[in-house]
């Protein structure tokens, strides 16, 4: 299984732990929102970990 989509669903409150957790991945401004062209594979682990700590629970990601 590998991650071949991550997103933001609405609710996010700009904590800052994603960009913490996956800088390479997650950009928090006045929200959180997905680099662009962000190396998904090469950071999974940190996605999920992400995911699994995001206080609102918004992180979304699709796995094949
Ligand atoms: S961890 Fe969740 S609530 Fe915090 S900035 Fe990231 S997406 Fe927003």
């Amino acid at each position: 299984m590998a991650i071949k989509k991550v997103w933001i669903e609405e609710g996010c409150i700009a904590c800052g732990n994603c960009e913490s957790v996956a800088p390479k991945i997650f950009k928090v401004t006045d929200q959180s929102h997905v680099i662009e062209n962000a190396p998904i594979s090469e950071y999974e682990a940190q996605i999920k970990e992400a995911a699994e700590e995001c206080p609102a629970g918004v992180i979304k990601y699709e796995e094949d």
